[in-house]
């Protein structure tokens, strides 16, 4: 691979299955992978430090930001959140598209710092549908399922920076449309220039 790989931003209410769009987006493919996102919430059941995130205290977190080994970070629910840049840059110049799975206030980051990332907002088919499935996944207590809702609704306001809209209704049809952005991405003149060169 000697092309830069992109950098996607994947972002949409928690429980809107932006992981499971993507994992089943992604299945098959050797030019993808996932940034692993440092964290100071707790570890749920099932998840494991390295792979899920890495599980980090406060303080280690402050260190990160103010050394700058973060390419983007931001509060989500009383807790910490940032991306490592180190690896992120490391895997884009290997020729990887590298995949965050970020909230709004670091995808705005990222806009700023590279603005030609690729931003994709998931959305579930309705708010029922969301707090259905937040339920289901079984993982969070009621309490924080609200504040998940209240903050999904505020998310929602802000999706105009993105540059494209996935509805999960059916996993299949969104994972579809995910490998179609990318295909559309991977067309565009900018990223494909270089080939005029050759003739
Ligand atoms: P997120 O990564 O956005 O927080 P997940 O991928 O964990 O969301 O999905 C949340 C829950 O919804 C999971 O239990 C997942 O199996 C389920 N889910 C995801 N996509 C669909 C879909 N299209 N239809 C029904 N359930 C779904
Ligand atoms: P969860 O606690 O459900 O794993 O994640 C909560 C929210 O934090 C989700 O919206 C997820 O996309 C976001 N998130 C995960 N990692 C990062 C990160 O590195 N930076 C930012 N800004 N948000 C993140």
């Amino acid at each position: 691979m000697t092309e830069k790989g992109k950098l996607i931003v994947i972002s949409g209410p928690s429980g809107a299955g932006k992981s499971t769009v993507v994992n089943r987006a992604i299945q098959g493919r050797d030019d993808m992978c996932f940034s692993t996102s440092v964290t100071t919430r707790a570890p749920r059941p099932g998840e494991v430090d390295g792979k899920d995130y890495f599980f980090i205290d406060e303080e280690r977190f402050q260190e990160m930001v103010e050394n700058g080994e973060l390419l983007e970070h931001a509060r989500y629910v009383a807790h910490s959140y940032g991306t490592p840049k180190a690896f992120v840059e490391k895997q884009m110049a290997a020729g990887f598209n590298v995949i965050l799975d970020i909230e709004v206030q670091g995808a705005r980051q990222v806009k700023e710092r590279s603005p030609e990332s690729v931003l994709i907002f998931i959305l579930p088919p309705s708010m029922e549908e969301l707090r259905r499935r937040l339920e289901n996944r079984g993982t969070d207590s009621a309490e924080v399922i609200d504040a998940r809702l209240r903050r999904a609704r505020e998310e929602l306001k802000e999706a105009s920076i993105y540059d494209y809209i996935i509805v999960n209704d059916k996993l299949d049809e969104a994972a579809a449309e995910f490998a179609a952005i990318l295909k559309a991405e991977h067309c565009r003149y900018a990223h494909r220039r270089h080939l005029l060169e050759t003739f």
